[in-house]
């Protein structure tokens, strides 16, 4: 039997990138897979046929994160199509950079509200119907922790707020022995942050191993977190960066 069986996970920005690695990462361990987006509706039901074909139950749900009723709706339609919801990825994220004072009013909102309060919005509907082993992992980023470049700074603070929110979870949910936890990537080779770009080879120099990650480095960070050998790993971090924070 796979180490995920039986259990139903939602994965927020499931359609490309590190979310769409988790959800398939999830399914590889036996996992049913509801992943929401926002855009890609093609790119989500691409994903959602790997999920099925790898013997599992896929799930493709439009759900603005920034939207506080459809965050809730997503999470009410992936415990239906489910039967139920074990795991919450919170993994959705937007990126805006630059100097501090160009950031605008905007774009504070969209990192606010798609980084911040779209996981805090998708706990609070999906802890009700967490199980005892239930588990909750976001994805944060190494700028949560470290800032070695300017112009990152809004982005930054907003991934600094995971690390808060999963520290107060892990104590609010310990007695119902449900954990969570906090996987910060480093530079991985997204759409987001694509490994050619001109900023890249200043990414990669931060590293120890001198090289990007990939979605797939990220995903099997939190599969491990997510299966039952991690079941006393709570309220921490994984960070997985290539040593850019050693
Ligand atoms: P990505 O390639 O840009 O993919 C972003 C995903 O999030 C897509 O599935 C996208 O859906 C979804 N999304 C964006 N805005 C949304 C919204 N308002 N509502 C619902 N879904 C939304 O990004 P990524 O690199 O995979 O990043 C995934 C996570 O890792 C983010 O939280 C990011 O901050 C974090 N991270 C990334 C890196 C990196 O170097 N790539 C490093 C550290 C942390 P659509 O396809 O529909 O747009």
């Amino acid at each position: 039997m796979s180490e995920l069986s039986g259990k139903r996970a939602l994965v927020t920005g499931g359609s490309r990138g590190i979310g769409a690695s988790i959800a398939l990462a999830l399914a590889d361990k036996g996992a049913d897979v509801a992943i929401t987006f926002e855009r890609s509706a093609d790119r989500a039901a691409a994903v959602v046929r790997e999920i099925e074909g790898k013997g599992q139950k896929g799930l493709a749900i439009q759900a603005d994160i920034a939207d506080p009723a459809a965050v809730k709706r997503s999470v009410e339609e992936a415990v239906e199509g489910l039967g139920g919801l074990d795991i919450l990825v919170n993994n959705a994220g937007i990126a805006h950079y630059g100097p501090f004072t160009d950031i605008s009013l905007a774009e504070i909102d969209a990192l606010l509200h798609v980084n911040v309060r779209g996981p805090v919005l998708a706990a609070q509907a999906a802890i009700p119907h967490l199980q005892q082993g239930g588990r909750i992992i976001s994805i944060g980023s190494g700028l949560g922790e470290r800032v070695p470049f300017p112009n990152v700074t809004v982005y930054s603070l907003t991934k600094s707020a995971l690390l808060s929110l999963t520290r107060g979870l892990a104590r609010e949910l310990g007695p119902r022995d449900i954990t969570v936890n906090l996987v910060q990537p480093g530079s991985t080779d997204t759409d987001m942050n694509p490994a050619n770009s001109e900023q890249a080879e200043g990414q990669r120099a931060l590293t120890a191993l001198g090289r990007y990650g990939t979605p797939e480095d990220v995903a099997a960070a939190v599969a491990f977190l997510a299966s039952p050998a991690a079941r006393q790993i709570t309220g921490t971090v994984v960070t997985v960066d290539g040593g850019a924070i050693a």
